[in-house]
């Protein structure tokens, strides 16, 4: 667990043969009113916790759970994660929620290939990935959460209700899987996605002021030279259509 910038830390997915989501913990810790960003791969809850509880934070102080999107990557080890903390909402995007609430996990894997596999090698079943979702998010929302201001930007493309997290005054954004450092993005073609969408969702992030991008894997980059997002649409554009 490392903190990134105030009120932001960061902990690293532990990737397996299939990818385990990077976690955000989000909020100035005395506000006691933290907020948790993804969760990640099935299996990999339990020493987010233990990162989180090392750094001395109260799990009472963390309010809430949001996701970025609800890819297995990302959603797999939620129910572990609140098994711990009980009492976290569940906030995601409304274009994901509904699938979510009615245990469409389509979504979820992706494809179907990916399903069968997931399922047999995790002993998953339909309806694991079931669940309330207490707050279903809109585009351009504002969270006034844990003495910091995110906005909501819906980002699709990547799924149908990827969310990005930006802080204005920080110029923190956490894009989910939209882009990544090192002029990666994040793939389409899996259930929900759509590249064309996909470009217009980065040339909307190219907008932002972003200094510190922290993405669902790879590095988190300190520092983003200006115009890296659009450049990073810019080299795509020929695929994203
Ligand atoms: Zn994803
Ligand atoms: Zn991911």
């Amino acid at each position: 667990m490392q903190e990134i910038t105030k009120g932001v830390y960061f902990i690293p997915g532990q990737d397996e043969f299939i990818p385990d989501s990077h976690v955000y913990l989000v909020g100035m810790p005395s506000s006691q009113d933290l907020s948790i960003v993804d969760a990640g791969l099935i299996g990999k809850g339990g020493y987010k916790i233990q990162s989180i509880r090392k750094l001395g934070i109260k799990l009472s102080d963390i309010k809430r759970i949001i996701m970025t999107h609800t890819h297995l990557d990302h959603i797999g080890c939620l129910k572990e994660i609140r098994e711990q903390i009980p009492h976290a909402e569940l906030w995601i995007h409304e274009e994901e929620a509904f699938s979510i609430e009615q245990g469409d996990e389509r979504g979820v894997y992706g494809m179907e290939m990916f399903r069968s596999m997931c399922q047999s090698q995790y002993g998953l079943k339909a309806g694991d990935f079931k669940f309330n979702v207490d707050r279903k998010l809109k585009e351009k929302e504002t969270l006034k959460i844990g003495g910091m201001t995110w906005e909501v930007l819906h980002i699709p493309g990547h799924s149908a209700g990827s969310i990005g997290l930006y802080a204005r005054d920080q110029k923190v954004l956490i894009p989910g899987d939209v882009v990544y450092a090192d002029y990666a993005i994040g793939r389409f073609d899996l259930y929900g996605a759509d590249g064309s969408v996909l470009k217009k969702s980065l040339l909307r992030l190219a907008e932002l002021e972003v200094e510190i991008l922290l993405p669902g894997h790879n590095r988190v980059v300190k520092g983003v030279k200006a115009g890296y997002i659009r450049d990073t649409a810019k080299q795509w554009a020929p695929y994203l259509r």
